[in-house]
Parts: structure tokens; C-alpha cells; sequence
């Protein structure tokens, strides 16, 4: 029976409120293992403005290091939005990600059969969506050079970005494509702009050579615009998407929208392979801090405890308590238990606390 490490980091708003949840349900899912977890709580964000000055204390990216996995909450929040760029309590997050070398980002949209009426698109569209999209999450567009605005003489400008690619950094976010693919249905899809653009050429390129070691995952190539255009139109027909940086950005947005509750959707951003016998990685709700309902104890901690699920699965390679705790947050919403932003009118909400109580007991199978 195995020990790990788990660096929690709430940071602001109700991320102090669901990521204490998130934690809850990851030790009973992992006591149930027989395996033990030693969490260790750190600053991030404007906590850790106020409290040393800066958004993200050495002593948390030590811990970070240390850890097998990150629980993270969400970060900054008006108090803090007037501080320069490089000292914003977004800045801690950005930071995490770059010295971890988090450069895959997973978000799953899955479409809960009692919440189906909560999304904006027509039941007959979504029911049955459970996707997950793969965005390359440290190359391409966003940080390509050369990159800047050129002034020219006249009074006009020429601004510039480069989206640039390594057959190497192609190479590791396919295989995380493919290794995600077969812990779902086996079907990957790669989307791309190849009719254009040559980085995306090299990008069908190697998925396609990659996609040789996987003879178990079924690959497809779609182009970006049709995607756009499919995942409104007919979500169920996809399993895992993979993605570079910028296309990933908008796809995962749209397809968050499928799910209808910005406070269900978990996330995941993993790095190259760890001790944990799976990828080192830090999990969030995709959601923010939630300033209008910070501090009263009502935020939906099932985003959270979601991505507690993820970081059993893709961190600790413990998939089958991840599926635990999945069907313990179907069991209870099935149950009719909703806190506010997913109550129907007429319905009775609950508050995070005793969502997270809700969880732990279904898990338990106490309830
Ligand atoms: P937000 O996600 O915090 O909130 C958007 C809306 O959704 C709000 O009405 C909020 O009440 C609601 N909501 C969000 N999560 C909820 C939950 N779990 N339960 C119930 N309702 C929920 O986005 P925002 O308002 O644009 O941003 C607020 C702050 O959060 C900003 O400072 C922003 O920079 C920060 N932010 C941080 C992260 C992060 O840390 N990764 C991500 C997004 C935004």
C-alpha cells in the first residue's frame, strides 16, 4: 500500500471553500484503496500577497516539487486586480505550470443526464456528451518567437506572433492523447489546420507516425473550423480530442459550455511522467473565485471534487477509485441534491459543505 503526496493549495475566494471538499473526498476514495495520502497546504495567489508580498512563496513551488500532485483551488480575485502584471495573484498560477512543465491540459465536458436542461443547447444535441479535450498548453502561438509590435516611421504598426512547434513537443502531447484515448472509449481525434498552415502539417505528421504505437486507439484528423462546427452540432460523435495551444484555448471553452455549470467542470494540467506511477500534474475547477459568492458557503464543490477524481486517475493510477468517486457525484445529483448555480426552480439547494458531506457519504456507501 502505497504513500503520496498531495501539495493543496485552495488559494482565494471559494477556492478556499471547495478545494477543503475536494481534499475530503480524495482521502476517503484513497482509505478505501488501502492507500495513505499526506496532504500539505501552501499559499498561492493573493493569500500569499498578503502574507509575504508575492504570489507565489519558494516554500509553495518547493512543496510543488516535492508532491506527486497538485490540488488547486483559484486564484486573485478585485482586492488584487490593481497590482503590476508580474506581481498579480494569477502570476503564481503561471508560474506553477511553467516550472513543473505542465504542458498538457485536460477538460472533460461531460453532460449530466439530470442536468441536460441546464445547457444552453437543445437535449436532443447534448445528452450523452462525455468528451475530453486535450490542449498542448506551453508551445505554439502564445509563446513563439519572434513575437512583438513593430513601429514603423509612418505612425502604423506591425504586430507579430509565431505559432512554432518541435516535432518533440508534437511527439509528448500525442502520446498523452493516446494514453488518455485508451483510459476512455480508444478513440482519439486530432485536430489541426493542416490545408493551411505547415506547423499543423507537421502536427498530422507525427500524431499519424505516433499513433503506430497505439494500434488499441482508433485516430482520426479533423480540421479545425469543421470541429468548431461539430462540437455544437453532434458532440456524442467524439471520445478524446488533442490539440495544439490556441485551437485548444476556444475548443475547450465551446465545449465547456455542453456541460452547463461552470461550477461541474474539472480540469487537469499534467507533465512529463512522475513517481506516482502517472504523470505529475495539478488539478483545478475550471471555474474562478467567484467574488459575488465568496465567504457564504455555497459554491458547487463538485468541479473540485471532480478533479480530485482526475488526479486519482492521471497522477496515482488509481482509475477505479476515480470511477468511485464519478459515480458517487452521479448517485447524489441523481438523488436530487443541488446546490444553487445547478438548482431547478422549486428546488431546495444545498450548501458546499453538505455537497462535500453528500459525496463522502456515497462513497462510503453510506448513503
Ligand atoms: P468565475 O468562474 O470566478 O465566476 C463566474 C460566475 O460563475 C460567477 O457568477 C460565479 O458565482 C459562478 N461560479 C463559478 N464557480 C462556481 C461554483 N463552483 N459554484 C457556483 N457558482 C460558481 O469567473 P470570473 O468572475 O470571471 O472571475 C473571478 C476571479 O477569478 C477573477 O479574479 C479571475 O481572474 C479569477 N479566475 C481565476 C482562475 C484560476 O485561478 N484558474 C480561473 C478563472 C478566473
Amino acid at each position: 500500500m502505497a504513500t503520496f503526496r498531495i501539495a493543496v493549495l485552495p488559494g482565494d475566494g471559494i477556492g478556499q471553500e471547495v478545494t477543503p471538499e475536494a481534499a475530503r473526498v480524495l482521502r476517503a476514495a484513497a482509505a478505501r484503496a488501502g492507500h495513505t495520502l499526506e496532504f500539505e497546504e501552501a499559499l498561492i495567489g493573493g493569500a500569499a500577497i498578503d502574507a509575504t508580498g508575492g504570489p507565489l512563496p519558494e516554500a509553495t513551488l518547493a512543496l510543488c516539487r516535492r508532491a506527486h500532485a497538485i490540488l488547486f483551488g483559484a486564484v486573485g480575485g478585485p482586492r488584487w486586480d490593481d497590482l503590476p502584471p508580474d506581481r498579480r495573484a494569477e502570476r503564481g498560477l503561471l508560474r506553477v505550470r511553467k516550472e513543473l512543465d505542465l504542458y498538457a491540459n485536460l477538460r472533460p465536458a461531460k453532460c449530466f443526464p439530470m442536468l441536460v436542461d441546464a445547457s444552453p443547447l437543445k437535449r436532443s444535441v447534448v445528452e450523452g456528451t462525455d468528451l475530453m479535450v486535450i490542449r498542448e498548453l506551453t508551445g505554439g502561438l502564445y509563446y513563439g518567437e519572434p513575437r512583438g509590435v513593430e513601429r514603423q516611421a509612418d505612425g502604423s504598426a506591425r504586430a507579430v506572433n509565431t505559432m512554432a512547434y518541435t516535432s518533440r513537443e508534437i511527439e509528448r502531447i500525442a502520446r498523452t492523447g493516446f494514453e488518455v484515448a485508451r483510459k476512455r472509449r480508444k478513440r482519439l481525434t486530432s485536430v489541426d489546420k493542416s490545408n493551411v498552415l505547415v506547423v499543423s502539417q507537421l502536427w498530422r505528421e507525427i500524431v499519424t507516425r505516433v499513433a503506430k504505437d497505439y494500434p488499441d486507439v482508433a485516430l482520426d484528423h479533423i480540421l479545425v473550423d469543421n470541429c468548431a462546427m461539430a462540437l455544437v452540432q453532434k458532440p456524442t460523435q467524439f471520445d478524446t480530442l488533442v490539440t495544439e495551444n490556441t485551437f485548444g484555448d476556444i475548443l475547450s471553452d465551446e465545449a465547456a459550455i455542453l456541460a452547463g455549470s461552470m461550477g461541474m467542470l474539472p480540469s487537469a494540467s499534467l507533465g512529463p511522467a512522475g513517481a506516482g506511477g502517472g504523470a505529475v500534474g495539478l488539478y483545478e475547477p475550471v471555474h474562478g473565485t467567484a467574488p459575488d459568492i465568496a465567504g457564504k458557503g455555497i459554491a458547487n464543490p463538485i468541479a473540485a471534487i471532480l478533479s480530485a477524481a482526475m488526479l486519482l486517475r492521471y497522477s496515482l493510477d488509481m482509475g477505479a477509485e476515480a470511477d468511485r468517486v464519478e459515480r458517487a457525484v452521479l448517485s447524489v445529483l441523481t438523488a436530487g441534491h443541488r446546490t444553487g448555480d445547478i438548482a431547478g426552480r422549486g428546488e431546495t439547494a444545498v450548501g458546499t459543505r453538505q455537497m462535500g458531506d453528500l459525496v463522502v457519504g456515497a462513497l462510503e456507501g453510506g448513503r
